[in-house]
Formats: C-alpha cells, structure tokens, sequence
C-alpha cells in the first residue's frame, strides 16, 4: 500500500467517502511535491521536453503580440506549472533576442520542480498561486497545466465518490459521468481578470475538447502507460481533459477575449515550425533525423498534433495572438 493510500485509507475511515475531486487533488499534490515525473525515465513526456521548437514557437508568438501591442515595458513573463522551466527557457532565449526584457514569475507549488527551475532560469519569481502574481500586463504560458487541476464528477446529478473497499479504493457508482472543474474555472478566471485589467495575452495548450459532452475523461498515467486511476495513489499522474468550451466561457466571463481553437499541430505549422526544422537540420545535418521526428512527434494528427489544443487569451485591448486565424 503506498503512503498516500494509507492516509486515504484513514481519512475515509473518519469522515466517510471522500470525492473525486478531493481524490485528484490529493494525489496530484502528493505526486508533484515528491519527484520530477517528466522524461524517459518519469512518467510522461511533454511538449517541450520532445524539442526546444516548441518553446521556441510560443516565444515567437508572445514576443510578436507584445510588440503589436506596443512593446510595454512593464510586461511579465509568467508560466503556470513549468516543469523543468525547458519551454521558459526557449521561449525566453527568443523573447529577450526580440527586445523583451520584463521579469520572469512562475507559479508552481512543487518544491522538487522549482529546484529544477531555478537551475534552468536565472532570476526568476515563484508563486503558489495565480492571484499572487503581480498586476502587471501578462506573456502568459500554461502547457498540461489545466488537465493536472482537480476535476468532480457527477453520475445521475450526484458528485461521484471514492470509498475504502477490501482491495482497495473503489468508486461508489457507475454510469454516464459528467465532468466540471471549479478548480480550472478559478484558474481561468484568474488569468482574464488580469488580462482584462492590465493588458496582456495568455497561450493555454492542453490536451481536451473543444465543446463540452459527457464523458469519463480522468486517466493516471505511470512510465508512459495507462494506470487504472485509483491505483497506487500518489505515485501516477492523474489527469482530465480539458473542457475547452468551459474554459473559453469563464475566460469571457471574466472580460478576456477568446481566440478559436487550434490543433496544437496547425497552430504550430502556422507559427513556423517547419521553417524552424529546417534551419537547425541544416545547421546540424548530424541531428537532421531527430529534428524530423520531434516535428512529427509536435505536428502529426496521429502523435500530438490533433489531440492538444491551442487556445489563445487576450485583453480586449491587445491584439490576438498569432496563428489562430
Ligand atoms: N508545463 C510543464 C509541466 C507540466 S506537468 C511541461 O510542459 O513540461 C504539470 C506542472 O504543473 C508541474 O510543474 C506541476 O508541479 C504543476 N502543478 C500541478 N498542479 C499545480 C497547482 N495546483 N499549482 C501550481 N502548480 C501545479
């Protein structure tokens, strides 16, 4: 029995079953605070631990919506959950060769993670919290941020729960499930009232759909496999994809602006991407066929090019990011 499953285990005992959301957030605090998962070695791979043309893309797109928007000074790099700081660090590289030259704040609660941070960015600020971030006009990054924040689920209208069974956690019902997260709505709401307040732009790329529809979306994953999710807790990722239709709504509601949605793919390609491939091959002809199979792996409709979406927040008074029309 793992650590987490124990306290689990009590707490159930004391207070009755606990929810799913409770159940996520439990884990993914547990999971987070205790190891870096990401790489060959961890669980899962992201984005811009597959090339640095991802980062260098999101860079591209935030340095040129800053410069639209006039080049404001007070402008802030901000990157919600970021990893090993590998996206901020490519971003970053061609946002200061573009002239930005504004902080660096990150929000990320993991200890183990900021460790890593700080070795990759110099002279960053770190946060628990969005609403601790400065009020300032925001560049703002979240990638497989909002699919890591707890989800509830409801069976016939009633919020679904985990119970304490003989073998193990089991849930206390079956059937059509339907998804909500006030923990994301928060988030997004969060950003764009910053974005509507102080100016800025926002790149949310996740892995969800584009309009809401019922549907069991949550999955653990551990070595680059499928878990079932109430195994081992605390020592998975557990995730749930994101809802677009639901964020794109909060964020309106809070006075940002809502770009369509992209395939992470062709949002890519539109930024450039297969230019990009072919400048660093042609520079490294050694490295030509890895940099072939990570644009594949970024890009393809079968690999990540379909599944993650782009979607694209801006203050009413800036302009739309780029690669969205
Ligand atoms: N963006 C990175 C990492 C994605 S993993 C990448 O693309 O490689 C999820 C990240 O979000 C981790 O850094 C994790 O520690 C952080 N995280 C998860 N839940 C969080 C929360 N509630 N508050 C702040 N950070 C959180």
């Amino acid at each position: 029995m793992t650590p987490l499953e124990r306290a689990l285990r009590d707490r159930i005992q004391a207070d009755g079953p606990i929810t799913v959301e409770a159940y996520m957030e439990a884990c993914n605090s547990y999971y987070y605070a205790t190891r870096d998962p990401l790489g060959q070695r961890g669980d899962f791979t992201t984005a811009p631990e597959v090339s640095q043309m991802f980062g260098e893309m999101i860079g591209a797109a935030l340095a040129d919506c800053w410069r639209r928007a006039g080049s404001p000074p007070d402008a802030i790099y901000a990157e919600l959950g970021p990893g090993r700081g590998t996206l901020a660090t490519d971003a970053l590289r061609l946002m200061r060769a573009a002239g930005f030259a504004g902080e660096v704040h990150f929000v990320e609660t993991s200890p183990v993670l900021r460790e890593a941070q700080a070795e990759a960015v110099s002279q960053a600020h770190w946060h628990d919290s969005i609403d601790d971030l400065p009020a300032k006009p925001l560049l703002l990054v979240a990638n497989e941020f909002l699919d890591a924040l707890p989800i509830r689920q409801h069976v016939a209208g009633v919020e679904r729960r985990v119970l304490a069974a003989a073998g193990g956690l089991a849930f206390e019902r079956d059937g059509e499930i339907v998804e909500t997260s006030p923990a994301r709505d928060e988030a997004v709401n969060s950003i764009a009232t910053c974005l509507a307040a102080k100016g800025g732009a926002a790149l949310i790329i996740d892995y969800g759909h584009e309009r809401s529809a019922p549907g069991d979306s949550l999955q653990a994953m551990r070595a680059h496999r499928y878990a079932p999710v109430l195994a081992e807790p605390g020592e998975q990722d557990l995730t749930a994809h994101v809802d677009f239709q639901a964020v794109a709504n909060a964020a309106r509601n809070a006075g940002a602006a809502v770009t369509p949605l992209v395939a992470q793919g062709e949002w890519l390609i539109r930024l450039g991407i297969e230019a990009r491939a072919q400048a660093l091959s042609r520079a490294n002809p050694k490295r030509a066929a890895d940099v072939q199979e990570a644009l594949e792996r970024l890009t393809g409709p079968k690999q990540m090019g379909r599944l993650f979406k782009v979607l694209g927040l801006h203050s009413p008074e800036w302009p739309a990011p780029a690669g969205f029309a």
